[in-house]
């Protein structure tokens, strides 16, 4: 396995917490993707947030003053999208989500549909912030009656401003566990589908990439699951002290990209 920084080739980048904190860069991001465009390598961003689609992020980034094209933008409902249509081209899905992910799904030729009658191949749950007590029966019904159910992300809360915080896809999730009994297939971070997802696209070797982020149970938790490099930043959510009694060992540790972006 390499685990060398300089022989990555591809750095897979968490958002919130690793390049920017609520509205502003976290230092040294700019000089950190300067550093990337110089060395010819390849810097993608992951996201598990499927309420807001890749442009949605790519005008967040804009307005910080960084320009990325939005396919470098990846977010948990285009692999979900992804996972399915390479399962069944065109099929019916029941979708519990955003607009927003309704058009990751479509762009794929997927049929979205949020009427329960007739054939439903998948039912997919995101975090949807358009959530109707009648969607969340519908789930419950599709649940039972042995639809094929996938979630786009295991997140209990999203992070807002003031250490603020909203209800995620995990805890719909969890709403549906009680009501059911049954669990979906999560396909966000800390799962592998992201990554091999990433290889598959990109062909790069698994061995010359590596996951950058600030939370350990989801993103050094995805290197680990993928076998992948695993670094850790402490410009978000992780202190040191977090890191004594945690079960993932990081490949390697930073303050922040800043000093990342000097190693390389
Ligand atoms: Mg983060």
């Amino acid at each position: 396995m390499v685990k060398k920084l300089k022989e990555i080739e591809c750095f897979l980048l968490d958002m919130d917490g690793t390049f920017y904190l609520g509205n502003r860069l976290i230092d040294g991001a700019q000089k950190f993707l300067q550093k990337i465009e110089q060395q010819n390598k390849k810097l993608l961003f992951l996201t598990n947030n499927s309420s807001k689609s890749s442009r949605d992020y790519q005008q967040k980034l804009e307005g910080l003053g960084v320009f990325v094209p939005p396919e470098n933008i990846i977010n948990s409902g285009e692999v979900t999208a992804d996972y399915i249509k390479e399962r069944k081209e065109g099929a019916r899905v029941y979708l519990v989500g955003t607009p927003s992910l309704q058009d990751e799904l479509e762009a794929v030729g997927l049929q979205v549909t949020t009427d329960k009658e007739g054939k439903i191949d998948y039912l997919v749950l995101g975090f949807d912030t358009t959530l109707t007590y009648k969607k969340l029966w519908d789930a419950h019904d599709l649940i039972l009656d042995g639809i094929p159910y996938l979630a786009t992300n295991p997140d209990y809360v999203c992070p807002l401003e003031d250490k603020k915080t909203m209800p995620d896809c995990g805890s719909i999730i969890s709403l549906l566990k009680t009501s059911t009994g049954k669990e979906p297939l999560v396909i966000g971070k800390p799962n592998t589908l992201m990554v091999d997802y990433v290889a598959r696209k990109t062909g790069i070797d698994k061995k010359r990439i590596a996951m950058v982020g600030d939370r350990l149970y989801t993103d050094i938790q995805t290197a680990v699951n993928a076998k992948i490099t695993g670094i850790l930043v402490l410009s978000g959510e992780t202190s040191r002290e977090d890191l004594k009694s945690a079960p993932q060992k990081p490949d390697y540790i930073f303050p922040s990209i800043k000093e990342l972006g000097e190693a390389l």
